[in-house]
């Protein structure tokens, strides 16, 4: 089983929902930057304020505060962890090859840009258990309820249609030069994102061997 691995995709490509089936079922941390920039908000630490004004422009956190964060917390993983969001740049990259990090696999979640729009702008998460759904596709039993918790659902401020489309200029510009990084090492898997949720699951289970 491969277990050192990087989920890759763009915003709303679904590697939130993958993440959270995939780490249950291989026993390893989900280490997600962008849940790790939230909480920081909340809590209203001096990251979390640094943070904010980016993520609220749809643009990437520059990558010294994103890469200290990550360095901390994968010190304290040894056996495995899906890092989900991390690297979005080259430079994040360079910094996870750099601290040591021998990742076994990259997963690269593909979906067409005109399809993330309607996902993202549908989506809603719990606000205490982080189960997400969309409004359509996928809703709660109960509008507004997390059928998993009972919890409230809620709208990321940053899931509105034209922050949408500034982090897909993010993720193109900035993001996908990835591909190509990766491939050059023999690590990308890449996955067809369009299709059900337990399609792809299938998909990059077969991927990581497990
Ligand atoms: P999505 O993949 O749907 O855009 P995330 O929760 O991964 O959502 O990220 C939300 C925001 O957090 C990004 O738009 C960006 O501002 C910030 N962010 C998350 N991860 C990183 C990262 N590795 N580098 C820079 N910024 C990041």
């Amino acid at each position: 089983m491969k277990k050192r691995v990087i989920l890759m995709g763009p915003p709303g490509g679904g590697k939130g929902t993958q993440a959270k089936s995939l780490t249950a079922a291989m026993h390893i941390p989900h280490i997600s930057t962008g849940d790790m920039l939230r909480a920081a908000r909340r809590e209203g630490t001096e990251l979390g304020k640094q943070a904010d004004r980016y993520i609220s422009a749809g643009q990437l956190v520059p990558d010294d505060l994103v890469n200290g964060i990550v360095a901390e917390r994968l010190s304290s993983e040894k056996d495995g962890y899906l890092l989900d969001g991390y690297p979005r740049t080259i430079a994040q990259a360079d910094a996870l090859e750099a601290a040591g990090e021998k990742i076994d696999a990259v997963v690269l979640i593909d979906v067409p840009d005109e399809l993330l729009v309607e996902r993202i702008v549908n989506r809603e998460s719990c606000g205490q258990c982080g189960a997400v759904y969309h409004k359509l596709t996928m809703p709660s039993k109960k509008p507004g309820v997390c059928d998993v918790c009972g919890g409230a659902l809620v709208q990321r401020a940053d899931d509105n249609e034209k922050v949408v489309r500034d982090r897909l200029v993010a993720y193109h510009a900035q993001t996908q030069p990835l591909v190509d990084y990766y491939k050059s090492r023999g690590l990308l898997f890449h996955i067809n994102g369009n299709a059900a949720v337990d399609v792809v699951f299938e998909e990059i289970r077969k991927a990581l061997e497990f």
